[in-house]
């Protein structure tokens, strides 16, 4: 029986190296064979690098995102709910914190968010490491307890629970060392797949454009965009994908704890301005994709209220303490060692590279190199100056926040590398590059 699969997986492989179009049975044997394990990982690594080379019709994507959601359960949330619950996912980045303040100002304004979030691997956080920094916080809850929290506090954010899309989880983890991530149509059946078993009706979905992200052309991150739209269409959801810059960090703070606190200013309103543009952009294309029939300019004026009348705040303190944290920015850990990083001239800033300041902050111990990696939720950056600003000689720049002094150090001479100091102001570049529907 596994030697019939085996020479099957291996004519199947041929006909993808050779271009050709698998069916959409053949695409969901390969997979559910993969994730029972008859199919072997040498087999499923060939494969994936012939679609590297040859691609994915639109046809054979859908069929591979179908399969992997077969692979596993699927959580039916609107029937829960008696009503539609929106998700929001971005393709990561550095600084990228937006999640944690979505989530409260749309429910703030009356439409549930219910999220299943990832850990970070590399220069870029995960929300859940974010959320990990508060103390207390739990982020393994059973289904459950996860519809009840969605229910009763209209916001949760959790860890993949439960046996969802179990094809992407053995899939990623094979792509991670086979070379073959960077793979438009595999990104895009691995996001939605996900996506779309945790059953949110109206997506709002961020891919990053830049040094800091995956995608670094906006060419690039309208192909993904385009194909996850594409993928949410077939299902039946309603998708909107923003295209967002990531050739700076996102906001100031860079690292966990201190993206928490970021997080948390910009919903009372005193959050960096990129940052903030970003998230009611978010919430405004969420709240008209909600069942609430307004349009993004009403959704957006909503937004905003929820910011100004405290109301996204309380919600952020009830959803933190329903899942055993202290949302008391008192209580997030604060790293002992703090230096600056100094500006060594006049001018403008004409760039402030994304990529250097996330690796800075995963060296400080924010981050992990390998799944295994315990993190240091206190370090990372505060980039306060960013790109078009204009500085004086000896201005500071940004703050290492960090557990000794060696480390700060070296973290100080990288965040100093990636500014780019000019006499002209560069071209200004939206943190909204574009919007795919
Ligand atoms: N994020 C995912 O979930 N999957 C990918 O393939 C890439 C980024």
């Amino acid at each position: 029986m596994i030697v019939r699969v085996t020479i099957r997986a291996a004519e199947l492989i041929e006909r993808k190296r050779n271009g050709a179009e698998l069916s959409d049975q053949e695409i969901s044997e390969l997979v559910l064979g993969y994730t029972s394990g008859d199919v072997p990982d040498y087999q499923m690594a060939a494969w994936c690098m012939a679609v590297y080379f040859k691609g994915l019709t639109g046809k054979e994507t859908h069929a591979l995102t179908d399969a992997m959601i077969r692979s596993g359960d699927t959580i039916d949330v609107a029937a829960a709910l008696g009503r539609r619950v929106v998700d929001k996912h971005s393709t990561g980045g550095v600084g990228d914190k937006t999640s944690l303040a979505v989530g409260p100002i749309v429910a703030a304004c009356g439409v549930p968010l219910g999220k299943m979030s990832g850990r970070g691997l590399g220069h870029t956080g995960g929300t859940l490491d974010k959320l990990e920094s508060i103390p207390g916080f739990r982020v393994e809850l059973t289904i459950e307890e996860f519809l009840a929290q969605v229910r009763e506090i209209g916001v949760a954010i959790i860890g993949q629970t439960g046996n969802l899309v179990p094809a992407d989880k053995k899939l990623y983890a094979l792509r991670d060392v086979t070379a073959t991530v960077d793979i438009v149509p595999l990104i895009a059946s691995s996001i939605m797949s996900k996506k779309l078993a945790a059953g949110a009706q109206s997506i709002v979905l961020d891919v990053k454009v830049g040094d800091g992200a995956f995608m670094k052309s906006i060419d690039d991150a309208r192909i993904l965009a385009e194909q996850m739209v594409d993928l949410g269409r077939r299902a039946g959801r309603d998708v909107v994908c923003l295209l967002t810059d990531m050739d700076q960090p996102l906001g100031a703070a860079v690292g966990n704890a201190l993206e928490v606190r970021e997080a948390v200013e910009t919903i009372v309103g005193e959050g960096p301005p990129d940052f903030t543009e970003l998230v009611l952009d978010a919430c405004s294309r969420l709240l008209a994709l909600s069942d609430l029939g307004i349009d993004t300019v009403e959704g957006r004026a909503r937004a905003e209220r929820a910011l100004a009348d405290g109301s996204a705040r309380e919600v952020y303190e009830r959803w933190v303490r329903a899942q055993g944290g202290d949302p008391d920015l008192d209580a997030l850990p604060r790293a002992p060692v703090v230096r600056e990083v100094v500006a060594p001239r006049a001018g403008v800033v004409t760039r402030l590279a994304a990529l250097p300041v996330g690796i800075a902050s995963l060296e400080l111990g924010g981050g992990r190199r390998t799944k295994e990696d315990e993190i240091d939720h206190s370090v990372g950056v505060i980039c306060s100056a960013k790109r078009g600003q204009t500085i004086e000689a000896g201005q500071v720049l940004a703050d290492v926040h960090a557990r000794d002094e060696a480390s700060a150090e070296t973290a100080v001479a990288a965040v100093l590398g990636a500014y780019e100091i000019g006499d002209e102001p560069p071209p200004v570049r939206g943190i909204l590059l574009d919007v795919v529907a």
